[in-house]
């Protein structure tokens, strides 16, 4: 386990880690990775998962993005893994100033984790488009039909669809990344632009990327591991 002690020494000497998470990071926990050969993508529903999750799709055939949303999103049920409760750990430490995810399931605040910036949004905010009152995610996932919010308006999830910006997490997102001495890239193909570019901000010491399979990133990498992330990170200490 060459490469898991040479990472343990990595983090012991680091001051300023920020770790960078995709589906990857959730799949432990019994969530599909949106683009892996079975998941989410390769379903069969009457229109791509690219369709149903842009925001055209979310305002022109509302009620049909709900059935889709509520059938494949919820993972209210879903627990955090080893990854997630190891990164909530070394963020008390103070070693670990924030993860940052491409993943809306809230699993890292489930772990413990406080300093979270979700660059793809959250299924546990919910704000109506009208009078932008909050609403939690148990609301959304249980109502009949289209949410609506007491005003009548309808009910958005903050979760980034395609076509539209990324929010205000991925402005302080990109701050930590060019403040960071040691960047921890894990479950991540790095093939969504932008989040991917993420990576290109980052002025520190040493960059790994812990993932499956290889990606377009790995040669920028001072530590490549292509491994499952339970492997590694239940064998590291905080
Ligand atoms: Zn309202």
């Amino acid at each position: 386990m060459k490469e898991i002690e040479e990472l343990q020494k990595m983090i012991d000497e680091a001051k300023n880690i920020v770790f960078f998470g995709g589906a990857g990071v959730s799949t432990e926990s019994g969530i599909k990775d949106f683009r892996s050969k079975d998941g989410l993508y390769n379903q069969k529903y009457k229109y791509t998962p690219e369709m149903m999750l842009s925001a055209g799709f979310f305002y022109s055939k509302t009620e049909e993005f709900y059935k889709f949303y509520k059938d494949k999103m919820n993972c209210l049920d879903k627990e955090p893994n080893i990854t997630h409760k190891y990164l909530a750990d070394l963020e008390k430490t103070g070693k670990l100033k924030c993860v940052i995810t491409q993943n809306i399931d809230g699993l890292h605040t489930k772990a413990g984790s406080k300093t979270v910036y979700e660059i793809h949004g959250s299924i546990y905010r919910n704000y109506c488009i009208k009078c932008n009152k909050f609403y939690d995610a148990e609301y959304v996932f249980n109502s009949k039909g289209i949410p609506k919010c007491e005003c009548g308006g309808l009910i958005k999830p903050d979760v980034v669809l395609y076509g539209e910006q990324l929010g205000e997490d991925f402005n302080l997102a990109i701050n930590s990344v060019m403040k960071a001495d040691l960047m921890i890239v894990a479950g991540s193909s790095l093939s969504v632009y932008p989040a991917s570019s993420l990576i290109h901000y980052f002025r520190g010491k040493k960059l790994v990327i812990i993932n499956l399979d290889t990606t377009d990133y790995d040669r920028l990498a001072d530590l490549v591991i292509n491994k499952k992330l339970g492997e590694v990170f239940s064998k590291l200490k905080c």
